[in-house]
């Protein structure tokens, strides 16, 4: 299998070359030349493997330069007992008649980005080894909060690789910059900017086409690449899990063989649907995917209007890995959209980039319309869900997993749809205490670490290991810088 570029399909690369370079020069992104499908009898059989051989069977499709054996030790390493304390790794819970939910928190981080970012260290440093590439990589990361802690555990202390990570100063959770301002390992680095999200994920991308700092860093034998999900190495063992909870319904017998679920994936940047997109092209029986956002309405808008216009307020809520103005995932599923007319996605990304918005055709749309359902939520209501959710059926969520059982309520309530529905939870409720804590209707909250024993005393559920020893850990990074800084910390950091 050959990967392209979303804005220039005429030149074709390796699995491990579009890995390795995490983005394509003339600034598209890679993905598969067309996308496998899953053979008649499937997911049958994937039904009772385990989670990680899910994992080597999915990506063995799209991974064409790897062996079996090579992508089962992987497997083994990246979702074994010692990283996830659930050992379904991603358990399938069921809430009500037809709603469940995909808990995808179980890892080192507590957050969903941990199912990739585990696997990515290996998938990239064997692209490198497949590739003869003998550099150390320094990867980047902008971060809303999750990504970054998540990729760092993912590449701390892996051999010939540094990780540097920018989140916004006043952007994350308390819980999430304490996680990351205390990182461990010897090839890490942590340092936030001032200004939201945006601010951080430009400054990252505009030293990506940094020539001097490239030709810089080519005289220390590095070169940079992107943990974000702009790397096909993110995006793939996201679509393991669409798959494994299908197998998983089949399996508890909740569905029979064929019969249609809907999927809603609370979003920002667009990784996570965009797998679950993956997953139903693969041919498991997906019917619609409800894209759930918070205030930050940008992808509601595009997917009712098929008009993308980030020119509007950004908002900074309780559910800060979605506050996004700039999906970038998107351009992958415009690339689908248009059956491949890299020349029309090329122009749409540059409208984006030169007026903040463009506006697809009607084709595309219709196409777009078919698959995909949207809405968002109020801070209000992600709140009143949290609660509603605790006190119903005694289940904690996030704020993020709120914003999307918001918005299913509201597709259910304006379609009459009630195809059973799997909801991505993608993090645990202890990474937010604090708006966790006043949605349940706790007045008096307290502060800092201490935050994680009131959850925990208050709804008698247990503080996640990782988040429960964060208290005795040493701050190492505590520094903030301006956007027009963040070159000279890569600079340095590189060193
Ligand atoms: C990153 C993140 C999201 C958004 O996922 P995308 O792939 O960027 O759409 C949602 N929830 C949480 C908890 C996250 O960390």
């Amino acid at each position: 299998m050959y990967y392209v570029s979303t804005r220039n399909k005429m030149l074709e690369f390796t699995p491990a070359q579009a890995i390795s370079q995490g983005l394509s020069r003339e600034g598209g992104l890679f993905l598969p030349a067309s996308l496998p499908k899953l053979p008649g009898h499937a997911l049958e059989n994937l039904k009772d493997m385990s989670y990680q051989q899910r994992a080597v069977y999915i990506m063995g499709m799209y991974l064409t330069h790897f062996t079996t054996a090579e992508l089962t030790a992987y497997a083994a390493k990246a979702y074994g007992p010692e990283k996830f304390d659930a050992k379904e790794v991603v358990p399938v819970r069921k809430v009500d008649e037809n709603t469940y939910c995909l808990e995808l928190w179980h890892g080192p981080t507590c957050a969903f980005k941990d199912l990739a970012l585990q696997m990515l260290p290996h998938l990239l440093t064997a692209s490198m080894r497949k590739t003869y590439d003998n550099r150390t990589v320094c990867i980047l990361v902008a971060t809303s909060g999750d990504t970054g802690k998540a990729a760092m555990e993912g590449f701390r202390d892996v051999d010939q690789t540094k990780i540097l990570v920018f989140y916004p100063k006043d952007g994350v959770s308390e819980v999430q910059a304490l996680q990351m301002k205390t990182q461990e390992g010897d090839n890490v680095g942590v340092c936030s900017v001032v200004g939201n999200f945006d601010d951080a994920q430009t400054g990252v991308k505009t030293l990506f086409s940094d020539e001097e700092l490239r030709e810089d860093l080519n005289e220390e034998n590095t070169f940079l690449s992107s943990a974000n999900s702009i790397n096909w190495g993110r995006v793939l063992p996201q679509i393991v899990y669409y798959v494994s909870a299908y197998c998983d319904l089949l399996k508890a017998g909740s569905i029979q063989q064929g019969d249609p679920i809907n999927i809603c994936v609370p979003t920002g940047n667009f990784g996570n649907i965009l797998a679950a997109y993956y997953a139903r092209e693969m041919g498991v029986p997906i019917g619609k995917l409800i894209c759930a956002s918070n205030s930050n309405n940008v992808l509601t808008d595009f997917l009712k209007t098929g008009t993308y216009d980030r020119n509007r307020p950004f908002y900074n809520t309780v559910s800060p890995s979605m506050d996004i103005l700039i999906s970038s995932n998107l351009e992958r599923l415009l690339y689908s959209l248009s059956e491949g007319d890299d020349a029309k996605v090329a122009g749409y990304m540059a409208e984006l980039n030169e007026k903040g918005t463009y506006t697809i055709d009607d084709k595309m749309m219709e196409k777009l319309q078919k698959v995909f359902a949207a809405g968002c939520t109020s801070e209000e209501e992600t709140k009143a869900t949290i609660g509603k959710l605790w006190k119903e059926h005694q289940y904690l969520i996030d704020t993020h997993t709120a914003v999307a059982f918001h918005v299913l309520e509201q597709y259910r309530a304006e379609t009459g749809d009630q195809t059973p529905a799997v909801v991505a939870s993608t993090a645990s409720p202890f990474k937010f205490c604090d708006a966790v804590l006043q949605a349940i209707g706790v007045e008096d909250r307290a502060e800092g670490p201490a935050l994680l024993d009131q959850l925990a005393e208050v709804t008698g559920v247990p503080t996640p290991r990782p988040l429960a020893g964060l208290r005795d850990k040493e701050v190492r990074f505590d520094g903030w810088v301006n956007k027009e800084q963040m070159k000279a910390v890569v600079k340095g950091f590189a060193k």
